[in-house]
């Protein structure tokens, strides 16, 4: 997964939090679980789009159906928001294993820009109107398979 992109784009979107005074960072982790932020951090689950390659086979997919688990806090001028992108695994490997979203540049740009909103007002309690600009889709032709999706085993995959 290209996570130096979502580290950088975080630290240009969080950016306008600066005259704040409180550093934040992006944490990917895995061991955060959407629907059980620990006490004291909120939660944000966001959908976007990515590819997906089999590492078993050549097969990739496209998906809009790619939830993005955030948790972020604030305490003691220190921001942290640790982030979990779902994933999904091929379906036509037997036991293949699940693989991590392939997220393009511009989604990153709308998810982090609709985060830093998040942080705003759970963090700041600024009561700001959220924009929540769409991402980009891809065309999809097959279905979605909730059995080779996390975000569906978690029961959070936003069903359109
Ligand atoms: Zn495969
Ligand atoms: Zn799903």
């Amino acid at each position: 997964m290209n996570k130096e992109d979502w580290s950088s784009i975080f630290d240009e979107e969080i950016a306008i939090l600066n005259d704040k005074g409180d550093t934040w960072h992006l944490e990917f982790d895995e061991s955060i679980e959407p629907e059980k932020p620990d006490s004291r951090w909120k939660e944000y689950i966001r959908k976007t789009s990515a590819r997906f390659s089999c590492t078993s086979c050549t097969r990739t997919w496209p998906s809009n159906q790619v939830m993005v688990v955030f948790h972020m806090r604030l305490m003691s001028r220190q921001g942290t928001v640790k982030v979990r992108p779902l994933r999904q695994n091929c379906k036509k490997c037997k036991s293949a294993p699940m693989l991590e979203p392939l997220v393009k540049q511009d989604n990153i740009r709308v998810l982090m820009e609709n985060l830093v909103q998040k942080v705003r007002r759970n963090c700041y309690k600024e009561d700001i109107e959220e924009l929540n600009r769409a991402f980009e889709q891809f065309h999809v032709r097959s279905a979605h398979e909730p059995d080779h999706c996390e975000g569906c085993k978690f029961n959070v995959c936003a069903k359109e």
